[in-house]
């Protein structure tokens, strides 16, 4: 197909379209939600919201852990509820293009997490599972690069791999304690009394962040517009394709259109010059096709040179001459 090129295109333009829409209407709803959202602060009036109230709720106040915090291994100086530490590979590595870039790898992510509350006053409420909030502000508390000495061995095999590594970054960041932290999810009454907040049940997303929420909700907004660009961007992209697409289909119809015509005119003037060759009189047995015996002789077949065959029937007729039985290396038409 003389357009599948363009047709990929659209294609793969359609799923950017469609997942940029997907995501911009993400934010909307994101939006829409937190604006909608209880906001209470931290206080016993939270026990009183109904059910529905419940499911989404901000909590605004300052981390302490309950028991025992952690520590960032690589600097001691902080502690805090949650230490994420990362493991990343740092690698030059030769692209499609044949040039040489860099490139990260994470290895390995793991959390340390230890329960916590947020703590306003003399009230408090517990954060459950923070790890799987769409949102989680951390500070970055530590990170060391470790160059990879290489040996010349590594660098030939590098070299011919397309991939060399250039050293290790360990990167630790942490919730630090007393960190003033905006919540929002499901707030639920435990059987001892205490408030938690948990994953909201509906699907809403769970935000754990150190903004405030007017300043959450500008980040949404700009993430909002921006998926509103690409949208308009690489819908505008699948248009101009569809254009493309449709005028070459139209262009490859008309030109079938007028090779059907051009073939119908051919075969006409191939009728009308029987006709003539006829010239009203009953052609001769000689004069006839050897195969349907019907047409006059039109077709020579060379090498033996015998005219033997009409138009139609030399189509059907391609290995031997019908009347001497040598091989066909060509045909021509052949005016008597
Ligand atoms: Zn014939
Ligand atoms: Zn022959």
């Amino acid at each position: 197909m003389d357009f599948l090129g363009e047709l990929i295109a659209l294609g793969i333009d359609a799923i950017i379209v469609g997942v940029c829409t997907r995501l911009y209407l993400n934010c909307s709803w994101s939006i829409n939600l937190i604006e909608r959202a209880q906001r209470l602060g931290i206080n016993p009036e939270i026990k009183n919201l109904s059910d529905e109230e419940k499911k989404y709720t901000i909590c605004q106040g300052d981390v302490k852990a309950v028991g025992k915090s952690v520590k960032s291994s690589g600097s001691q100086d902080y502690s805090g509820v949650i230490l994420r530490r990362s493991i990343m590979e740092h690698a030059i590595a030769r692209n499609a293009s044949g040039f040489w870039a860099d490139q990260k790898n994470v290895i390995h992510v793991s959390h340390n997490v230890v329960p916590f509350v947020l703590k306003k006053g003399k009230f408090t409420i517990e954060i459950l599972d923070p790890v799987s909030a769409e949102l989680l502000d951390l500070d970055t508390v530590y990170n060391q690069f470790e160059n990879s000495t290489l040996s010349v061995m590594d660098h030939i095999i590098g070299f011919f791999n397309g991939v060399r590594q250039r050293g290790i970054e360990t990167t630790e960041e942490l919730l630090k304690e007393g960190t003033p932290l905006t919540a929002i999810g499901e707030v639920m009454v435990n059987h001892s009394g205490y408030l938690q907040m948990s994953p909201p049940s509906a699907g809403y997303p769970y935000y754990l962040t150190t903004m405030p929420v007017s300043s959450l909700i500008r980040k949404l907004e700009e993430q909002q517009s921006t998926y509103r660009w690409l949208t308009l961007l690489f819908g505008s992209i699948g248009v101009v394709l569809g254009v493309i697409v449709v005028k070459k289909w139209w262009t490859l119809k008309e030109l079938r259109l007028k090779e059907e015509e051009k073939k119908r005119r051919l075969e006409e003037t191939r009728r009308e010059r029987r006709r003539n060759a006829r010239d009203g009189r009953e052609l001769s047995d000689n004069e006839l096709c050897v195969a349907c015996r019907v047409n006059p002789k039109e077709i020579i077949i060379l090498h033996c040179g015998h005219v033997c065959l009409c138009e139609d029937c030399s189509e059907g007729v391609k290995d031997t001459c019908p009347v001497c039985r040598s091989p066909i290396v060509s045909k021509a038409a052949a005016f008597i």
